[in-house]
């Protein structure tokens, strides 16, 4: 199985893209090696340049819930194709897309399109700030909440002390307005908000956390948050871009039943092409341009192709039982390595928010990002390593979840396992 292709690619991609990739982590950099160059994908496979078939558990970072090239959502698109790919001009495909996104999310009341979950969370702060008229948020040390300015402080990575940017080119003047508490700890929060009472416009965090891999909210967490917010008059944001169709059709604030003030959403509500959603209050939202002086813009926001998928992929997510076997697949899988670890004597941690999950390679629980970073990440690059050799493409980096779809079949679980337990041994 040679990768030589990808190799000679990556050759001239580091030549004339920084990195040789358009977005960080898929360079491998954390767990050594070069990327795979990915030439085609269908169902639960994807397929490298040198025509190698792989197992994958990325799903485009979640995207691809229903599977690679579902054959109703391509069809739905090649029909889209042929009446053109944009407008600049509104049409009834983000009526309807619209429409399937506040039932599902009966937090909101209306909803905006963009381009990407950056965008969606980007929006929903500049919105949150003239609301309440107050310039502070609150975020949690690992939650990543897409690229924006205000966003990159301790997002995933930690580098920083209170309201230092993680980014060099994010201005100090802009970051010291981002607080940073601990997650699952509410007392931190408190500290925030007793600190600077009137500061605070927003408290923006992940409906379940998965990218410090996945971390689940203490009992009382999330509502505590939301009572905090009441108590100060801070908005909630929830960012569900990427548990929003996730955890379950719904998202994490179903599940968890809460009810915030502002949702963001992205990767499954757009089927594998580019779409961010923000949305919540009337009061709130009717703030956006052209209804009220809030700016916000995207010459291809609402995009026909791109609701064209997010449609289909709804619809289709509507089918009777499909996240009960997503999540038994999910429990399967995640059980069963969990299982391997402890026979082969490899301290882990698991832990399953609906159809995503993270093995912690640790002795202790992971509650927060202290603990997620504390993790043995260069054992993860081995065990990532082994299971790539055995046809299984798992995200190449500890703090980041495996998202199983409906594509991935009782045999892609067995085989997965397998290999799972030819990868534990002597790592
Ligand atoms: C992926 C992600 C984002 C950013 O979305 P992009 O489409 O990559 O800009 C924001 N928030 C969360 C929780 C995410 O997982």
């Amino acid at each position: 199985m040679g990768t030589k292709k990808s190799a000679q690619i990556f050759k001239k991609a580091v030549k004339i893209i920084p990195g040789g990739v358009n977005s960080p982590v898929r360079a491998f950099k954390a767990v050594g090696g070069g990327p795979l160059f990915i030439s085609k994908a269908k169902g639960s496979k994807i397929y490298d340049a040198d025509g190698n078939e792989y197992i994958d558990y990325i799903g485009s970072w979640g995207p691809m819930i229903l599977g690679h090239a579902h054959p109703k959502v391509t069809a739905a698109l090649k029909k889209a194709l042929d009446k053109g790919t944009s407008y600049g001009a509104p049409t009834e495909l983000e009526v309807i897309l619209a429409e399937l996104t506040l039932k599902a999310f009966p937090s909101m009341d209306m909803v905006r399109f963009a381009s990407s979950g950056t965008e969606a969370t980007m929006s929903a702060i500049r919105l949150a700030r003239a609301y309440t008229k107050r310039d502070g948020i609150i975020k949690f040390e690992g939650c990543y909440h897409g690229h924006g300015d205000s966003l990159l402080v301790k997002a995933g990575s930690g580098m920083a002390t209170l309201g230092v940017p993680d980014s060099p080119g994010v201005p100090a003047d802009l970051a010291k307005h981002t607080f940073t508490a601990t997650y699952n700890d509410l007392d931190s929060v408190k500290a925030v908000f007793e600190k600077a009472p009137e500061a605070v416009a927003c408290i923006i965090v992940e409906g379940a956390p998965g990218n410090m891999g996945v971390v689940l909210p203490k009992e009382g967490f999330m509502e505590g948050l939301k009572g905090l917010c009441k108590k100060y008059g801070a908005l909630l944001i929830m960012d569900e871009v990427m548990s929003g169709f996730r955890l379950c059709y719904g998202g994490a604030q179903k599940v968890y039943n809460i009810d915030p003030d502002l949702t963001c959403l992205g990767k499954v509500i757009g089927g594998g092409l580019p779409v961010g959603a923000f949305g919540g209050k009337k009061a709130i939202m009717e703030m956006i341009s052209p209804s009220g002086p809030v700016y916000q813009a995207g010459t291809l926001s609402g995009n026909p192709i791109a609701m064209t998928a997010g449609i289909e992929t709804l619809k289709l997510l509507q089918g009777k039982g499909l996240y009960d076997k997503l999540f038994k697949s999910t429990e399967t899988l995640c059980g069963g390595i969990a299982e391997i670890a402890k026979r082969r004597g490899v301290p882990a941690q698991t832990a399953v928010a609906g159809s995503m999950f993270t093995v912690f390679f640790s002795e202790r629980p992971v509650t927060n990002w202290p603990d997620a970073k504390a993790c043995d990440t260069a054992r993860f690059g081995r065990y990532f390593t082994k299971m790539l050799k055995n046809g299984i493409y798992l995200p190449p980096s500890q703090f980041e979840a495996v998202f199983v779809g409906l594509a991935h079949s009782k045999d892609d679980i067995a085989k997965t396992l397998e290999a799972a337990d030819k990868s534990f041994k002597g790592i």
